[in-house]
């Protein structure tokens, strides 16, 4: 299709109606969660209980009660038209695997029988060898298994054709080393709840439980299925590799907070309803800053449940937009020179008893639990900045991390001005007048108006937002469970060490206030050069931050390398996080996925120069040379014809650069492949191979300003941005 009959096929299209569900948001939100509720309805009490101790006590469940939960679940589907079950996990593909199996079985006469047991719920093995593994399960061996995860509830995806039952399980080698984004999350929550309700113990017995909460807001371009399916980079890569900025980004902010168009409207309606009736509690959508870019965000919830609904948010998005011919673009920067995509990951710890650890306390004793947990955090953050980086890196977040309104690749906290002083005074030993005694000391009173949320900091990757942080950091495309799997085993080791200085102390006969604030003051002293409270997009920070000692790095394959420190191996061992085995894989397998996507875009970027770009300009070219030889034919002198000379030239040096360029690309490529370490090779990526990239598109993107319009093929950003 020629980019004229895309765009006006595009401006026939008109809205997808979408029936506006008729319910009230309470009578169909969660319905196709196999939630408490219906767990109540369908399982016997037996059932009910070895759920209920398994989500909250982890106890294993034994045979004959999976088999009574696998009935009751089993009887709950059928009443929803479900048809097939599957186990649903979270390989390191980064996307969501199913296999489905179908309730259906002949049985000896033929006739189809419902099955579906306990074993069929608990464990299954599918034939996993093409999941990657980093060496852990050999191709052929071919066995790894997941494991029903019952802390994340049963939920039914619809289809035209059919229903089916999701399970949410873990996906193990046979050896038990962890083959997925799942299972070390929830080994890190375990030990951060074990280590912050250690702390918490010193001011509240009755804490004896945390959770991690999680509220991801979720970024995304939604650009029309046409104009998609017309770039082989986008289609490929995700992202465009090519493509002349247009005359008017955004740098007219017209966009933000702007009314949502129509199409985009309906498209929005419809996923939300259907996310909804997953469970899903999606409360807030708007248009972001670039043109095209919106966000969503649900309320809230326990980080498991909150990863696994935002995974399963995005292929739902995804699902549902091509309904509407639309395509969401997930990737960190699909478009360069406009603003990328994150995935803001808004974290907290909250007790069994309700108190939210990152919020300020209305009394002095409150506020030392509040600030031992803040200043800790704080710590933990300095103490693994580069960790933390490490757990954000992609090939995709490389583009955006220090570009165009995103936070760049140095970590640092914002606190704002009111808490900065808080910790000044501590740090000074120097609490204000109104300060009130706690036991012996004295401690400030942290006015209530931080709570207002009015002090905030949209440039730092990781900002205290009131009652809670904001890691700003994390890739609009990743799986959360990277970021919050570091976030949470930093913080339970920070709080560990934090429990041995104050129980040290302590034994020195000093008070436990006098211990905590002492060590608070030390951490204090420690870890202040990681707050930064200014403009964290500005070059004055980053040479700034190199003042500090902070690290800036760029560039995936080096970030990585955090994740295999000595010191990370022993905080991961440690807290039982990662073997040593699983560990070296896992960075083996993001060394991987770094190196093919950068070589499926230097193929991508080779094949559309040669077999797109160049075609067009010569094309073009060879109309100038036509009109030139034309009008020389009729007598007109060569000087007037200056201009379509320099046109012509103009086409030839793009054109030869462009294929040199290519060419040299593709040799580094032969290179880096015969390299066997693949720390090696994507550093040879990285190093070699990427900054061609930059070189060819610049000339392509000229091409694009002079080539005459109908020549090109590709649609134009300006296109692809605003036409909807
Ligand atoms: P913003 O001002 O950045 O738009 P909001 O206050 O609207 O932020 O919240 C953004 C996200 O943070 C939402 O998903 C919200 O549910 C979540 N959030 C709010 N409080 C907490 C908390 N205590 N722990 C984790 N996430 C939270
Ligand atoms: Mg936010």
């Amino acid at each position: 299709m020629s980019r004229s009959t895309i765009i006006s096929t595009i401006q026939s299209r008109g809205t997808v109606p979408v029936a506006f569900p008729q319910q009230k948001v309470t009578e169909y939100f969660a319905s196709n969660v196999f939630n408490h509720a219906s767990i109540q309805k369908f399982c016997t009490t037996d059932a009910f209980n070895a759920i209920k101790n398994a989500v909250e006590h982890a106890t294993p469940i034994d045979r004959k009660l999976a088999d009574a939960v696998a009935e009751g679940m089993k009887q709950w589907a059928l009443s929803k038209n479900v048809t097939h079950y599957t186990h649903w996990f979270q390989p390191l593909t980064g996307t969501t695997a199913e296999k489905h199996d179908a309730f259906f079985e002949p049985d000896e006469n033929g006739n189809a029988i419902e099955i579906f047991n306990g074993k069929a719920l608990v464990q299954q093995e599918p034939d996993a060898s093409s999941f990657p593994s980093g060496g852990i399960r050999n191709t052929f061996e071919a066995r790894g298994y997941t494991a029903w995860d019952p802390s994340s509830p049963a939920f039914i995806m619809e289809y035209e054709s059919g229903n089916t039952l999701c399970i949410p399980t873990v996906f193990v080698s046979y050896t038990g080393e962890a083959l997925d984004y799942k299972t070390p999350l929830l080994k890190a929550l375990n030990a951060v709840d074990h280590a912050t309700v250690a702390v918490c113990q010193y001011f509240d017995k009755k804490i004896t439980k945390t959770w991690s909460s999680l509220g991801i807001e979720q970024e995304y371009f939604l650009i029309d299925e046409a104009f998609y399916n017309a770039r082989p980079d986008l289609m490929i890569c995700g992202r465009t590799l090519f493509g002349a900025a247009p005359a008017k980004g955004q740098q007219l902010e017209d966009h933000y907070f702007g009314a949502i168009p129509e199409r985009v409207h309906s498209f929005m309606v419809d996923f939300e309803y259907e996310a909804m009736k997953l469970g899903i509690p999606l409360k807030t959508r708007h248009n972001e800053v670039a043109p095209s870019q919106y966000e969503c965000a649900p309320m809230f919830e326990e980080i498991n449940l909150a990863v696994d609904h935002n995974q399963l948010l995005m292929d739902l998005m995804e699902k549902i937009s091509r309904k509407h011919k639309l395509k969401v673009l997930l990737h960190e920067k699909p478009f360069a020179g406009i603003n990328g995509s994150g995935k803001h990951n808004n974290w907290s710890l909250i007790t069994n008893t309700g108190v939210n650890l990152l919020s300020p306390g209305a009394t002095p004793q409150s506020n030392l639990l509040f600030l031992t947990i803040f200043i800790n955090v704080i710590k933990a953050v300095h103490d693994n900045a580069d960790l933390l980086r490490a757990s954000i890196a992609s090939a995709g977040n490389d583009f955006r991390l220090g570009a165009n309104e995103a936070p760049p690749a140095i970590m640092s906290v914002f606190v704002g001005t009111q808490l900065h002083n808080v910790l000044n005074d501590i740090e000074k030993n120097k609490p204000n007048r109104d300060a009130r005694s706690v036991g012996s000391i004295k401690i400030d009173k942290i006015p209530e108006i931080l709570l207002d949320n009015t002090d905030r900091n949209r440039t730092s990757p990781f900002a205290f937002t009131g009652n809670k942080f904001e890691f700003r950091a994390v890739g609009s495309s990743a799986n959360s469970a990277n970021a919050m799997t570091v976030l949470n085993t930093i913080v339970a080791e920070t709080l560990k060490q934090f429990k041995m200085d104050v129980d040290g102390l302590i034994k020195k006969r000093k008070s436990k206030e006098e211990a905590i604030i002492e060590i608070l003051r030390g951490y204090i002293k420690k870890a202040k050069n990681i707050i930064f409270e200014g403009n964290g997009y500005s070059d004055e920070w980053v040479k700034e931050a190199a003042k500090r000692g902070l690290n800036n790095t760029k560039t995936t394959p080096q970030a990585l390398d955090a994740y295999v420190s000595i010191k990370s191996e022993k905080i991961f061992i440690d807290n039982k996080v990662f073997n040593k085995r699983e560990l070296h894989a896992r960075h083996d397998i993001m060394l991987e996925t770094y190196i093919k996507k950068v070589q499926i875009e230097a193929r991508v970027m080779g094949e559309m120069a040669y077999s797109t770009i160049i075609p067009a300009a010569l094309q073009y070219q060879k109309v100038l040379i036509d009109s030139v030889v034309g009008m020389r034919s009729i007598g007109i002198p060569k000087a007037k014809m200056n201009s379509q000379m320099a046109i012509i030239n103009e086409i030839n040096d793009r054109v030869t650069t462009i294929k040199t360029q290519v060419d040299k690309m593709i040799a580094e490529r032969v290179k880096a492949n015969k390299l066997i370490d693949n720390h090696k090779k994507a550093i040879t990526y990285c190093e070699k191979i990427k900054p061609h990239f930059e070189f060819i598109r610049e000339e392509v993107d000229k091409l694009e300003f002079i080539v005459a319009d109908n020549y090109w093929q590709l649609p134009k950003y300006r296109e692809m941005l605003f036409i909807r």
